[in-house]
């Protein structure tokens, strides 16, 4: 049940004592003409489960993709750990953090995408690996070591010789989380993971992810439309309308005591 399988390592409360890893400040984002984030004000504590809901084209993907420095503000800071990733003034003035700060953060930030982007002509013991010799220079043999262990986590020990066309949707994903996961994150983002999945594939995909949750101080920001999902394993509920953060709290807060409307008509296309 729901209640057995609620997912705590540390109580709420000594969460929000903590400093945040992650700090937005009246970020703005436009395409052209059109504002898509219009002052966003978030904070993200080590080891926070966060669920980021909201209706399609509200900005979710958008609030995640700047942290992971694909998309840049056009208005206000992020900040991470503690530095700024990007400062951004009213009058377009804008620094981005150097690029050692940049490799840095990059490097503690993990991102699994709806459509996977594995490497299509690599093994998936070698998607996995690539990130760890590549990028934090470890030597092949561990960076080998940690990468099988990590594929044997999400259920594919058998598979490490695998190309990514050979797996099913479900398989790919967990491909994806065991090489998100290597780096050693202290933030994990999830962009709408299953939603480009067949039903009878999301189960195992959630299941990982429930898994990761329950191991770990490591941050997790969850875009997503499984409620139920959401309920079970977020410490803090976000939900964006419009480009604004229109009610955030609580998994029973948002989701059961909430009268704000607009969540409500949300909540009532999901559930
Ligand atoms: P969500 O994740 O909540 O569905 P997104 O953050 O993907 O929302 O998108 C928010 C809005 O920004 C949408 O209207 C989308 O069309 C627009 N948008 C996102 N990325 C771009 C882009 N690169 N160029 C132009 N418009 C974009």
């Amino acid at each position: 049940t729901k209640e057995v399988s609620k997912i705590k390592q540390t109580p709420q409360s000594d969460k929000i004592k903590q400093k945040p890893i992650v700090m937005y400040e009246d970020v703005h984002k436009s395409f052209g003409d059109v504002e898509v984030l219009k002052g966003i004000n978030l904070q993200i504590k080590p080891g926070e489960k966060l669920a980021l809901i909201g209706p399609s084209g509200s900005g979710k993907t958008t609030i995640i993709r700047m942290l992971m420095t694909l998309e840049e503000p056009t208005e206000g800071n992020i900040i991470v750990g503690d530095n700024n990733l990007w400062k951004v003034k009213k009058d377009g003035e804008f620094k981005r953090a150097n690029e050692k700060h940049l490799r840095k953060v990059r490097g503690e930030i993990g991102m699994v995408f709806q459509h996977f982007n594995l490497f299509p002509h690599m093994t998936i013991l070698q998607n996995c690996m690539t990130g760890p010799v590549q990028v934090k220079k470890e030597s092949k043999a561990s960076a080998r070591e940690r990468s099988i262990q990590m594929l044997e986590k999400v259920g594919l020990g058998d598979k490490l010789d695998n190309y990514p066309n050979q797996l099913s949707g479900g398989q790919k994903q967990r491909v994806a989380m065991a090489r998100a996961l290597v780096m050693r994150p202290r933030i994990m983002l999830f962009d709408e993971v299953t939603s480009a999945l067949d039903p009878e594939l999301v189960g195992e995909v959630l299941e990982v992810i429930r898994d990761i949750a329950q191991d770990g101080e490591m941050a997790m920001v969850l875009v997503t439309h499984e409620m139920d999902f959401a309920q079970e394993i977020a410490d803090r509920i976000v939900f964006l309308e419009d480009g604004v953060i229109a009610e955030e709290g609580t998994p029973t807060e948002v989701l059961e005591q909430s009268t704000n409307e607009r969540l409500q008509s949300f909540l009532h296309r999901f559930r």
